[in-house]
């Protein structure tokens, strides 16, 4: 196949581009110009390069292609959450989510094409790590939601959580190079504060993007604060125990000075009781945090349940007694699978793990 031999422009950087065309006998300015229309307009065809001549878009025809992903499928949901089935390149399908508020329109985009990770209790998990999204791929997923939200809510999206499927700390080049685009003006100059990378915790990567001085929001996957617990919902605190987390937070707060959020889900029988919410506040005054009690979202009849009003509420005492602020999440987009932990690409069959 001759396309499959050309290569991917947006894999080369301006200075990269640049080369090109003086090595082409062209202007330096053109690269910046094609940069320009590759990504802050994410132009999908070299022929809407409409300040480009028709000779030098099909130089660049001829050398490179543009690989871009495909909504494949958009679902609506009652409460106005909208979910995008992507199709990259090589026909793999990843999620996304358009979550509107009143003050907010929010995407929720994924990093990794299925999981590595083997959360019991979430749906990505089941599907089995097929690969990293390059940053193109995750760049794409936000410039979808933004067309979306102007179209369907004609307002501009505000916000971008990594919280699709995949672990973005396990594709962190890839993840930091598509913020730097996302953040940057010749991208879509979106403010790093209004991103949110979401992570199971992973001490050693927390450790470097403290050192990187990243400065997006750092929110981990905790659920439990009790090692035995938490290693039965989450393996990977196996080999990553509270204490190597509870260190690496540390490190963060001094280097960064930013405080972190938990995402917790109380559930019936394993950690509404109120030594998980003391362990909780405990966990929570190592750092300046927030809570965030996210509402369970049943993935089939399994074992896990959502925990009983009377527990949310004995949670929220705790930890407010203890000066911590903790936010009761309501679940959205449930109706079409769209929200926390449902991301399964389950109207894709073929692409699902054993
Ligand atoms: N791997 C990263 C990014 C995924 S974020 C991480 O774990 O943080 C997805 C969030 O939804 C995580 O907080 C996850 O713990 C939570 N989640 C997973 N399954 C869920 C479910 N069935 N109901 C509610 N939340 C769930």
């Amino acid at each position: 196949m001759e396309s499959s031999l050309k290569k991917d422009i947006r894999k080369f950087s301006l200075e990269q581009l640049e080369e090109f065309f003086v090595n082409q006998g062209d202007k330096k300015f053109r690269a910046k110009q094609v940069y320009d229309w590759l990504w802050n307009k994410s132009l999908k065809n070299f022929d809407d390069m409409s300040n480009i001549s028709k000779e030098t878009r099909e130089m660049l025809k001829a050398n490179f292609t543009i690989n871009h992903i495909l909504v494949d499928l958009m679902q609506h949901s009652s409460d106005g959450t909208i979910k995008n089935a992507v199709k990259l390149y090589d026909n793999k399908i990843v999620e996304s989510v358009l979550i509107p508020t009143s003050k907010r329109i929010t995407a929720c985009v994924s990093s990794q094409v299925g999981c590595s990770l083997d959360c019991n209790f979430c749906a990505t998990a089941r599907l089995k790590r097929m690969r990293n999204l390059n940053p193109d791929e995750i760049y794409d997923q936000v410039v979808a939601i933004k067309d979306e939200a102007e179209t369907y809510f004609s307002r501009p999206l505000t916000n971008i959580v990594f919280m699709g499927m995949g672990e973005p700390l396990l594709n962190y080049n890839n993840v930091i190079e598509a913020i730097d685009k996302i953040t940057s003006p010749e991208g879509l100059g979106i403010a790093p504060r209004r991103i949110t990378v979401s992570t199971v915790g992973i001490p050693k990567m927390i450790k470097k993007m403290a050192d990187d001085e990243v400065k997006f929001n750092l929110a981990i996957s905790l659920h439990s604060a009790i090692n035995e617990t938490r290693s039965r919902l989450m393996p990977i605190n196996d080999v990553n125990p509270l204490e190597d987390l509870a260190e690496s937070l540390k490190y963060w707060y001094q280097k960064t000075k930013r405080k972190v959020t938990y995402e917790y889900v109380i559930w019936d029988g394993i950690n509404d009781d109120e030594a998980h919410a003391k362990a909780l506040a405990k966990f929570c005054k190592l750092i300046p945090s927030k809570v965030n009690i996210i509402q369970y979202n049943p993935i089939d009849e399994g074992e896990f349940r959502q925990a009983s009003q009377e527990a949310v509420e004995m949670y929220i005492r705790i930890l407010e007694g203890q000066g911590i602020i903790a936010k009761v999440r309501k679940s959205r987009g449930q109706d079409i699978d769209a929200a926390c932990g449902q991301l399964a690409n389950k109207n894709e069959v073929g692409e699902l793990g054993e």
